[in-house]
């Protein structure tokens, strides 16, 4: 409000939030050795006396909030002001500084948990805290000191039964507590810029690792890399430079590189997340919906969104041959992505039952346990090794009677051993 309707304006919704906390708080019972403060910026305080359990200070709490909900009349502007409420009850022997400072952790989880609400501070909450600054301060350093690492799962296309690309998958090698799950530490890292430096070390070494394959084996096609953006880094303007920047320095083409965000990550800033994706479909970026069904999105927006796949959630390929509604929704999405000239990847797809169901149902993609787990590096490109050592074998076998197979369209192509003649290179699977 400083920003866009000036100073004035911003001291007046101060006196006039002042206002009517002041209200709120006369209102009731506990008015005798009340107090409400500013504690500095738009940040308020307010010490109730006589107040015997939470629901007391849960009332007041939410007299609050409705003595805010409406809207602050600002030299003919209307402005909502919308508040957190932490609540704290003090213990005997707690100082000052430690009702302060619960009551402020019991804010930030009311506004974790959405906006215009309160929240009861309760000593679990405090180890939560003490668990993520752990989280966070580790993550910080990790990066440096080379303890993230990614896994890599599969994508295969249902027609040709092939593996088209790999999804880059994070993992935190902990010093202390081994190989974690991005559940543990990205939705930590997402809210703060922390995400950003992550994503960015995502970015780079997904790309990398794909070139140094490339180095190694003969893809035809090439094989894709998928990497996942979160929604601070798309509303991040450094994400088109990273892209360039690190396109550049792999050589990778950018075809080959895919980005997957979530509904959630469009809708948070459609107009921006509009401008970002399309410049990355101008340089030959492909883009994915991730999680999709999950979240709320516009079909209005969807249609205007440059995307080129996908991908269906998994709780809906769960619940297929379980629940016989998934079915249908699986039906719809994938006939929602073919009006509008998009692929489909079913993910999750653990059983033989799930990929038949997929695959009947028209999607052209999947990935799951059923056909890879995600995996190492190292894991992923033993495979890579292994069947390209079959194909060689295949290949000298097939050379013993002087002909070699002609190329055919989806043929790969591996790179020749240095003591072999190039042609015996050549295979079909
Ligand atoms: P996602 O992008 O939807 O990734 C797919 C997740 O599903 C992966 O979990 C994968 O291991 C899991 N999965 C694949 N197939 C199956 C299956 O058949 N059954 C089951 N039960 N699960 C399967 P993971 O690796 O734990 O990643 C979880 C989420 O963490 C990802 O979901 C993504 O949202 C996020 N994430 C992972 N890496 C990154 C990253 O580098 N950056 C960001 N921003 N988020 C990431
Ligand atoms: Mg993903
Ligand atoms: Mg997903």
């Amino acid at each position: 409000i400083n920003d866009s309707l000036g100073h004035a304006a911003g001291d007046e919704l101060l006196m006039g939030v002042a206002g009517r906390l002041r209200s709120s708080v006369r209102a009731g019972w506990e008015t005798r050795q009340s107090v409400v403060a500013r504690l500095g910026g738009d940040e308020f305080a307010i010490l109730l006396g006589d107040v015997r359990d939470e629901a007391d200070a849960g009332m007041v709490a939410q007299r609050i909030l409705d003595g805010l909900a409406s809207p602050f009349n600002l030299d003919g502007h209307q402005v909502f002001a919308t508040v957190s409420v932490g609540i704290a009850l003090s213990s005997p022997g707690d100082s000052p500084e430690d009702l302060l400072h619960n009551a402020d952790t019991a804010m930030y989880n009311a506004k974790a948990a959405g906006k215009a609400r309160f929240a009861v501070f309760d000593q679990g909450m405090r180890e939560r805290a003490v668990a993520r600054l752990e989280i966070e301060t580790g993550l910080r350093k990790a990066i440096d000191a080379r303890e993230l690492v990614l896994y890599y799962q599969p994508e295969l296309s249902v027609s040709s039964q092939r593996v088209i690309g790999y999804e880059a998958l994070v993992r935190w090698n902990h010093p202390e507590r081994g190989i974690l799950p991005p559940s543990e530490f990205i939705p930590i890292a997402e809210e703060s810029e922390l995400i950003v430096h992550v994503g960015r070390w995502v970015l780079n070494e997904a790309c990398r690792q794909m070139a140094e394959w490339d180095k190694e084996f003969v893809f035809d096609p090439p094989l894709t890399i998928s990497v996942n953006v979160a929604p601070r880094q798309l509303n991040d303007a450094s994400l088109v430079e990273d892209v360039k920047r690190v396109l550049r320095e792999t050589g990778l083409d950018p075809k080959r590189l895919k980005l997957e965000v979530t509904e959630g990550s469009i809708m948070q800033d459609p107009e921006m997340a509009l401008a970002t994706l399309r410049r990355l479909k101008l340089m030959n970026i492909g883009l994915e919906i991730d999680d999709f069904g999950t979240g709320y999105s516009s079909l209005s927006y969807l249609q205007k969104l440059p995307f080129d796949t996908v991908k269906i959630d998994r709780s809906f390929i769960r619940e297929l041959g379980v629940c016989p509604e998934s079915s249908e929704i699986v039906r719809t999405i994938v006939n929602l992505a073919r009006s509008l000239d998009m692929g489909v990847v079913a993910e999750g797809v653990e059983t033989k039952d799930q990929f038949e169901t997929v695959n009947t149902l028209g999607c052209g993609y999947v990935q799951g346990y059923y056909f890879a787990r995600p995996a190492s590096a190292e894991n992923a490109e033993a495979l890579m090794r292994e069947r390209d050592n079959l194909r060689r074998a295949f290949v000298v076998l097939q050379g013993t009677d002087g002909r070699s197979p002609a190329p055919r369209r989806g043929d790969q192509i591996a790179k020749p051993p240095a003591n072999r003649a190039p042609e015996t290179a050549l295979v079909r699977i």
